[in-house]
């Protein structure tokens, strides 16, 4: 452990937000110290994007995150932009590509962002200690004093960087909401966030019956949409339309779902059966839908039923159990796989410029601990970035 026992800045937690403020208080010459309980420095970078880390998207702004007060994130978004993160990207001479809708992944692998992290912040010379339990966080004169297993510490900024409550397995606590508590500031109910969807048993069957069918997919609930790819498991529902949906969710809504998106199943149903009357519906049905489904949707509406027998109305009902699939989920796997943690430390707590919380000053939270989620798609980490650039401008 360190021989110093006074630093400008603590911050608590080594991953993404923690460590690029790190390096930005570092930048103003503060004395910085980050403490972690895990082994190595932000694991979720390096297990993120499936190993290539989803880094920003090139469309961030306020509308792609999930906040009891909307309007919040839009101050740090706008300061240190996804644009000013690439900078810092290009500048290390990582590669990098755009894979779909705005999302940067490295070209190598997420390695390259951890160092940019972990050099980064040596490199202003932060001190990062590991395997570090907090014991306890108190007010000592005007700033705050850590104590920790092996020594006590004390700072004028205390920056809580620890995240939110998703993946336990890898070190994901709640110290975060305990220390804003401790000081007086709301929580907003913590919730798993970009998780899939599970079922009960009887609803759960046919879902797993269709494991490894995927398609393009709309998922709606509660006045949001997402366009994009849908998975049946043998859990239930997973794929990025129903991650994103999955934010919006709550328990007790239904999940309408688009089974073929951009297809006019019945326009195309219509024209088979006068192309090919004698044809069955199940095989109809997979010219716009992959085959084990299609048979499903065959089965569960009139059977193996040949095309010339089905009416208007027959083939509009099937069309509308392909484009509004409406399901009721009976929850979410949870924090097991969340990829984030919806809630958090409440806004209405923190200055949108500083992040500092009112009723504590020297008080900082940044990153996922805070009530400001992205979408699927490099958004969580550019939030870690422009809060934890905010709150290095003034540590
Ligand atoms: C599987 C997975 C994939 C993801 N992929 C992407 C992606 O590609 N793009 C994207 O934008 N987002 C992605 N995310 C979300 C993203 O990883 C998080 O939003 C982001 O890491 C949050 O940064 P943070 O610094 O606030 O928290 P974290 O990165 O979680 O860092 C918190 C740190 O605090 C430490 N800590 C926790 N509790 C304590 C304690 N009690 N004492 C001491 N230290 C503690 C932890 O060990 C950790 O190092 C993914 C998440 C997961 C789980």
């Amino acid at each position: 452990m360190s021989t110093k026992t006074h630093y400008d800045v603590i911050i608590l937690g080594a991953g993404a937000a923690g460590l690029f403020c790190a390096i930005e208080a570092g930048q103003r010459g503060r004395r910085v110290m980050v403490i972690d309980h895990a082994a190595k420095p932000a694991e979720k970078v390096r297990i993120s994007g499936g190993g290539r880390c989803n880094f920003t998207n090139l469309h961030a702004a306020p509308d792609n995150f999930v906040s009891g007060n909307p309007h919040f994130c839009k101050s740090a978004l706008s300061r240190f932009t996804q644009y000013d993160f690439l900078e810092r990207v290009e500048a290390r001479g990582i590669s990098w590509h755009e894979k779909t809708l705005g999302q940067l992944f490295c070209d190598n692998t997420s390695r390259d962002i951890v160092d940019l992290l972990v050099v980064g912040a040596k490199a202003q010379g932060a001190e990062i200690w590991l395997n570090s339990d907090v014991n306890t966080v108190s007010r000592d004169g005007a700033g705050y004093r850590v104590e920790t297993y092996v020594g006590s510490y004390t700072c004028a900024s205390l920056v809580l960087a620890t995240g939110g409550l998703s993946i336990p397995k890898m070190g994901a606590t709640g110290l975060a909401y305990d220390i804003a508590r401790q000081f007086g500031l709301n929580i907003i109910e913590p919730r798993a966030g970009l998780v899939p969807f599970t079922f009960h048993e009887n609803a759960l069957e046919p879902i797993k019956a269709l494991a490894g069918v995927g398609v393009q997919a709309r998922a709606s609930c509660n006045g949001m949409s997402f366009d994009e790819g849908a998975l049946f498991t043998h859990r239930g529902l997973s794929g990025p339309a129903i991650l994103q949906i999955s934010s919006y969710w709550r328990d007790g809504d239904d999940v309408v779902i688009d089974l073929a998106l951009g297809e006019d199943v019945f326009g195309k149903l219509k024209a088979l059966r006068g192309e090919s009357p004698k044809q069955i519906l199940s095989n109809a049905l997979a010219t716009v839908l992959p085959k084990r489904l299609a048979a499903q949707i065959g089965q569960e509406t009139f059977g193996d039923m040949r095309m010339a027998d089905l009416s208007d109305a027959k083939l509009q009902s099937i069309a509308a159990r392909v484009h509004e699939w409406r399901i009721r989920p009976d929850g979410t796997e949870g924090w097991r796989t969340a990829e984030v943690t919806l809630g958090g430390v409440d806004t209405a707590e923190l200055s949108s410029r500083t992040m500092e919380a009112s009723k504590a000053p020297g008080l900082y939270v940044i990153g996922e601990a805070v009530d400001v989620t992205g979408w699927l798609g490099g958004f969580n980490f550019q939030w870690a970035w422009s809060s934890a650039w905010a709150a290095g401008q003034v540590v």
